[in-house]
């Protein structure tokens, strides 16, 4: 029988679906229309049957519900093992992930278990089922084509818009699983700073660099980062320097983001900082050297201080969000 429609492999994060699990749902749902193939989803989480709906609601056909205590943590042979029995049942053809840290692991143990070929990181899906997707930062873009009949895919998040809930709701089925005697086990978990917006998903990003010259320069880009609902990034040289976390750095041996805003607050944009963050949307450069790299490349390039400039966004975004509160 040959290996027919499309399944999303939506993994919980703290009994919640990350926000990219639903940009697979637009991906998904385009090429089922273009291949003219079902689309399904199976959820893996203590609380699946829940997080189902909101998928189902999303207009995916068929969502598969695991629930069990032993998915309430990513262990990738567990979750493996609850996705690939669902798709080696079906025989689906195409499965999609997250390309995040869980997603990637997944991605690779699920296309051992179903014989599939896997591309991660993948940026498009053509109408010919060849995929787009990044190599050497960014620097080229290599088309892949699946010789084996299925084919495994984690899309690197915000290449896709995110599914709303519609008028088309789909069917919840409730998966029974038994995990065995897993040989991994979750030991615990450290949360990140309270109200902290993850980079990898972040449709805004503020990201202060050496020009910010103190831990104390990033006080008002958090500011600034809280009022925009945005999350707070960094070149290396701020993270080198102890500034900021390193889990907050952008660039090659950092975070690679493709936020809809990015904007680089005193980073000149060395090449090791653009391969992180080239593929953002609108790109705003604030800098005192109008002549740096990422001034020379930004969408919006402020030559400014930082000291004086942010400020000023500050009180501006305040007044607006003001307004707009009145005028609600
Ligand atoms: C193998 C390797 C991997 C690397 N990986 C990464 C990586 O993942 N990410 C990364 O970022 N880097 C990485 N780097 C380091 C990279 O080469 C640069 O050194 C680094 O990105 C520079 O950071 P920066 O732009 O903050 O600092 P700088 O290059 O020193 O730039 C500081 C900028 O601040 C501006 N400025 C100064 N004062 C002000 C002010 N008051 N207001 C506004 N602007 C001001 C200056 O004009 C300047 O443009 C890597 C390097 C190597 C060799």
């Amino acid at each position: 029988m040959a290996n027919k429609g499309i399944l999303i492999v939506a993994v919980s994060q703290r009994a919640s679906l990350p926000p990219a699990t639903f940009e697979l749902v637009t991906a998904g749902r385009r090429l089922a229309d273009t291949l003219k193939e079902p689309l399904a989803a199976v959820v893996l989480s203590e609380k699946a049957a829940a997080l189902a709906e909101d998928l189902a609601a999303c207009g995916v056909d068929k969502v598969y519900a695991v629930e069990h205590p032993s998915l309430a943590n990513f262990i990738g042979p567990v979750h493996a093992q609850a996705a690939a029995a669902v798709a080696l049942k079906e025989g689906f053809g195409k499965v999609l992930l997250v390309s995040n840290v869980a997603g990637r692991a997944l991605a690779g143990q699920l296309a051992v278990r179903l014989k599939a070929g896997l591309a991660a990181d993948v940026c498009e899906i053509l109408p010919d089922g060849k995929v787009l997707r990044p190599y050497f930062s960014g620097n080229l873009i290599a088309s892949v084509e699946f010789k084996s009949p299925v084919a495994v895919m984690a899309l690197a998040p915000m290449s896709f818009p995110r599914a709303e809930a519609g008028a088309a709701k789909g069917t919840v089925v409730p998966v029974a699983f038994d995990p065995g005697s897993p040989k991994i086990q979750f030991v615990s978990y450290q949360p990140e700073a309270a109200n902290e917006i993850d980079l990898g998903g972040a449709e805004r990003i503020v990201s202060g660099g050496r020009g910010l010259q103190s831990e104390e320069g990033f006080k008002p880009l958090r500011a600034l980062a809280q009022l925009l609902g945005a999350a707070v990034g960094a070149s290396r040289a701020a993270v080198d320097s102890g500034w900021i976390a390193y889990r907050s750095q952008v660039g090659l041996t950092g975070r690679s983001v493709r936020p809809k805003l990015y904007i680089a607050v005193g980073i000149s944009g060395q090449i090791q900082h653009l391969a992180g963050m080239s593929s953002s949307g609108t790109i705003v450069a604030i800098n005192t050297d109008k002549d740096c790299p990422l001034m020379q490349m930004a969408s919006i390039a402020v030559v400014a201080d930082y000291n004086e400039f942010i400020p000023l966004v500050i009180d501006e975004v305040k007044k607006r969000k003001g307004s707009t509160a009145v005028a609600a």
